[in-house]
């Protein structure tokens, strides 16, 4: 991911650098005679700044790490230079902190690893060579420092997850607000023009159908006729099934529905099709299923998620469906067992005009998620490839 996209964002990344930069230089010049300690201390910070500068141009892991292990190098150089200074083992717990401003997990892990390997150094060369003899603060209670500095580490790992966790939220709502903003908007102008289109096509259809009906007409020159009012006749359905999604429909009415009538009302209607293929539906449903919406939009629903159920089962593979009560919720699962999705494909579900079937318009689901999510329910796929698909779909009950 690019975190510098914005001009903002940069403009601020390098204000802090420099007060960063600036503090780190000033660690160099002040109060410190110009002799070994200075050049490294000095060659460090360089570094160090060189690869903060340089980060918005290469915006890429290899840059990540490289700035996070010459931190480390740096913060541990101050710690061996400046024995005197014994705030400076304060720095070396918060050394991981670093890597939290890039956002990147497994960079944060990487620095966590990299920081105990080189605390574990460093104390391990305090208690066998030094002894206390610079580091007397440290050694005079090694295992309260170690226990400390482990301690450190946890509390930043917390606030690294807590904050992660919120930011992947965050970042995870502003793409489907962006999702469905972009989708109101095709939406619109698609709707606009579907209706535009749907009159014409009427007209034509009409037309189409009054000489086919005409005896007076010469055979030969209407052989394709019943051909083209079919094609006119799909192109109507996709643009009715388009704009009952694009269509405002605040006025509908909404009632107790009875989720075991309008079950039998679309298994009913489904088994003329369904015995195309043979395959029967089995219903199981519990009394008392009612929720509070619109029956018609109910009964579409339903007949979406049954239709794809027998259009991807197998001749002669039953399609059960199931409403059960649940907590306050009425479940209902439209199960088949047949060809499957991939998850690639789960994810593209819902989306307008996707669909794997030749005569498909892929309106169908986008149809459902709008009418699951107009009456505060949920919709959940299950599928494997070869193995069949659950639908499950949930409403508040009515009481
Ligand atoms: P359509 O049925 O017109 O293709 P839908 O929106 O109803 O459009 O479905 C979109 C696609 O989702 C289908 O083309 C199909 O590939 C897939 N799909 C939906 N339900 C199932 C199911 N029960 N089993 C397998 N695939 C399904
Ligand atoms: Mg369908």
């Amino acid at each position: 991911m690019r975190e510098f996209q914005h001009g903002l964002q940069k403009k601020n990344y390098y204000m802090i650098i420099s007060v960063i930069i600036v503090l780190m230089v000033l660690g160099v010049v002040v109060d410190n005679p110009f002799d070994s300690r200075f050049v490294i201390h000095g060659g460090m910070v360089f570094i160090v700044a060189f690869c903060l500068l340089l980060y918005p141009l290469y915006e890429n892991a290899g840059m990540r790490y490289t700035t996070i292990i010459a931190s480390t190098v740096y913060f541990y150089s101050l710690f061996y230079l400046y024995p005197e200074t014994w705030s400076e083992f304060i720095l070396l717990c918060f050394v991981p902190a670093l890597s939290i401003l890039f956002f990147d997990k497994r960079l944060f892990y990487f620095s966590l690893v990299l920081n105990s390997l080189f605390i574990g150094f460093t104390f391990s060369y305090i208690a066998i060579v030094d002894q206390g003899q610079t580091y007397l603060y440290i050694y005079a209670d090694i295992a309260g420092n170690v226990v400390n500095f482990f301690a450190s580490q946890i509390i930043l790992y917390f606030i690294f997850h807590l904050t992660n966790v919120r930011i992947q939220k965050q970042r995870m709502y502003y793409e489907q607000v962006q999702q469905a903003e972009r989708l109101k908007t095709t939406g619109q102008m698609a709707a606009a023009v579907a209706h535009e289109i749907r009159n014409p096509l009427t007209v034509v259809k009409g037309f189409l159908q009054y000489y086919e009906a005409d005896p007076e007409l010469n055979q030969s020159f209407k052989k394709n006729f019943s051909l083209m009012i079919n094609e006119l006749h799909t192109a109507e359905h996709v643009i009715s099934q388009f704009l009952a999604i694009a269509k405002p429909d605040e006025d509908k009415m909404k009632d107790s529905v009875g989720i075991d009538t309008v079950l039998n009302d679309v298994t009913e209607l489904l088994k003329s099709y369904g015995m195309h293929n043979d395959n029967s539906i089995e219903l199981s449903v519990e009394e008392g299923c009612f929720i509070i919406a619109n029956p018609i939009e109910i009964k579409q629903l339903f007949i979406n998620l049954i239709k794809n159920a027998i259009e991807a089962s197998p001749h002669s593979k039953a399609v059960s469906v199931a409403a059960r009560k649940k907590k306050g919720v009425v479940r209902i699962e439209v199960m088949d067992h047949g060809r499957g999705m991939s998850s690639e494909e789960l994810k593209n579900l819902g989306t307008p005009f996707y669909s794997l079937k030749s005569k498909g318009t892929g309106l169908g689901l986008m149809i459902c998620y709008n009418i699951v999510e107009k009456y505060g329910g949920t919709i959940k796929f299950e599928s494997a490839p070869g193995v069949g698909t659950k639908v499950a779909v949930q409403f508040p009950m009515a009481h």
